[in-house]
């Protein structure tokens, strides 16, 4: 374990403790589950029973899908190669693990690793950056998991169309978080700043930027800025806890982003390109166009965006890709459902952030442009198995089997449709529309307005 929190300090200079916490407890948590469970998710699943086809005892095997190979980024490299490793084992796979060639300490770590612990005819690391990836993308594998960026993603999957190859994809985007004025606010700085600056904000699931009414908003900042000064009395810079940006690139990149910023930075802006140090930063009054509103940040920035009210939080959501995570801070049970209800995310948090991704039993994955495909525990098993559908049929059915032979046609007239389901009679009353409780509700409307009609006719007529 030293050894691999050595290696994420000299790559990203992450403390040793956030590696403990984010990344190894993570990732044995996925290994123990899958050990302590696997024997009972590779049995074979029976089926609900029919007549039809009990006799033939069908079952749903599950089999490895063969070769798989999974592409990990640079960000939290031990659990997103551990984690799926774990689950493509229990399947029964072959892997070939593809590390990111930013972080060099990790990948030259695990290269020597795997092969120590594991069969290397079985499973083995390609270092590497893009032209081993493309070698490796021109194989025929049995599926791909690819974690990373959509740039890359979209390389990846039109690779593997080539060879009709399977393909997961773990990928990110911009994580909203929509904030009540109706918050636990103090606890809402702690949290979102710990989301924002844990690996100095390279998290697929840090919290991307904010939605807040414009009154709220100064309050919102303070409670941020109370939170950093807990978190680093003399400043991020010198703090042992805080990362740095994994190369000059992404700094670059990320201090493009800031200084073409419109917004106002009310807290942070600082940078050394020496160190690839970002200061956590604070800006206030983004909108929509703002550089910072442009892609994914995947550093220590938190953009503010001052919207009206919830409705017009969930409005400028939706006008975007469905985000990786979403989060909400409220005490009111109307607001966070009412988010949670009019929006799309992979997952969702009500007063956290991040956290989700170590709870063992959820899947993690992305919705349409933030990925496809979940893993962590049973949804890593799941990933690299193939369902195998199989049944025995015994010759004594052969009566019932005859009849959708041709030479049976006739004689199948009109008992053929006992093989035919029928589907369940048309509810009676008023369709559903829009949700059970909205039509109820539709219903209700719709029997006062014919009761006043009936007494408005009424009194007509008796008045005439
Ligand atoms: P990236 O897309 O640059 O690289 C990811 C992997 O792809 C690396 O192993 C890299 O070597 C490989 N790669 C790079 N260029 C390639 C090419 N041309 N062909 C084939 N492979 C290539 O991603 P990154 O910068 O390392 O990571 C950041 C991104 O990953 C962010 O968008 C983040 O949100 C996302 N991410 C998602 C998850 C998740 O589980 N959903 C987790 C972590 C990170």
């Amino acid at each position: 374990m030293p050894a691999i929190q050595e290696a994420l300090a000299r790559d990203l200079g992450r403390n040793y403790v956030e590696t403990s916490i984010l990344e190894l407890g993570n990732s044995l948590g996925d290994a123990k589950t899958v050990y302590d469970n696997v024997s009972k998710w590779a049995k074979p699943d029976s089926i609900p029973w029919q007549l039809n086809w009990f006799a033939m005892g069908p079952k749903v095997r599950k089999e490895p899908k063969g070769v798989a190979l999974i592409i990990f980024p640079f960000n939290y490299p031990v659990w997103l190669s551990l984690g799926p490793l774990a689950g493509a084992i229990a399947a029964g796979c072959a892997v070939v693990l593809k590390p990111s060639e930013l972080t060099p300490a990790y990948s030259a770590l695990i290269a020597e690793l795997i092969p120590k612990y594991l069969d290397p005819e079985l499973y083995t690391v390609v270092n590497g950056a893009v032209p081993q990836s493309t070698k490796l993308l021109e194989l025929p594998w049995d599926h791909i998991l690819y974690t990373g960026g959509g740039r890359v993603a979209r390389i990846v999957l039109t690779a593997a169309a080539k060879t009709l190859t399977p393909v997961s994809t773990e990928l990110g985007g911009k994580s909203p978080v929509v904030i009540d004025s109706n918050c636990d606010l103090k606890v809402v700085g702690k949290r979102l700043m710990w989301g924002k600056t844990a690996n100095a904000g390279q998290t697929c699931v840090a919290p991307d930027y904010v939605l807040v009414e414009k009154s709220f908003a100064p309050a919102l900042v303070q409670a941020c800025k109370d939170a950093l000064k807990e978190f680093y009395p003399d400043g991020a810079e010198k703090s042992d806890s805080f990362s740095h940006m994994i190369s000059a690139g992404h700094f670059d990149r990320l201090k493009g982003l800031i200084d073409n910023t419109k917004g106002e930075i009310v807290y942070g802006g600082g940078a050394n390109k020496d160190t690839l140090f970002i200061e956590p930063t604070l800006v206030l009054g983004v909108d929509a166009n703002d550089s910072l509103m442009s892609e994914e940040l995947f550093g220590p920035v938190l953009p503010i965006v001052l919207v009206k009210d919830v409705d017009e939080a969930i409005d400028f959501i939706n006008a975007r890709d469905h985000p990786l995570a979403l989060y909400v801070f409220s005490k009111s049970s109307a607001f966070k459902a009412k988010v949670l209800d009019n929006t799309q995310s992979g997952a969702a948090l009500v007063n956290d952030v991040l956290v989700h991704a170590l709870v063992e039993g959820f899947p993690f994955g992305g919705i349409g442009p933030s990925g496809s495909g979940a893993h962590k525990g049973k949804f890593g098993f799941d990933m690299f198995t193939h369902l195998r559908p199989t049944l025995d049929s015994p010759s004594w059915v052969e009566d019932a089997h005859e009849l959708p032979l041709p030479s049976l046609h006739a004689k199948a007239r009109n008992i053929e449709w006992m093989m035919v389901p029928s589907l369940p009679a048309r509810p009676s009353g008023l369709p559903l529309v829009g949700g059970g409780k909205t039509a109820n509700r539709w219903g209700v409307w719709l029997l006062i307005a014919a009761a006043a009609a009936g007494v408005g006719l009424i009194r007509a007529r008796r008045s005439a």
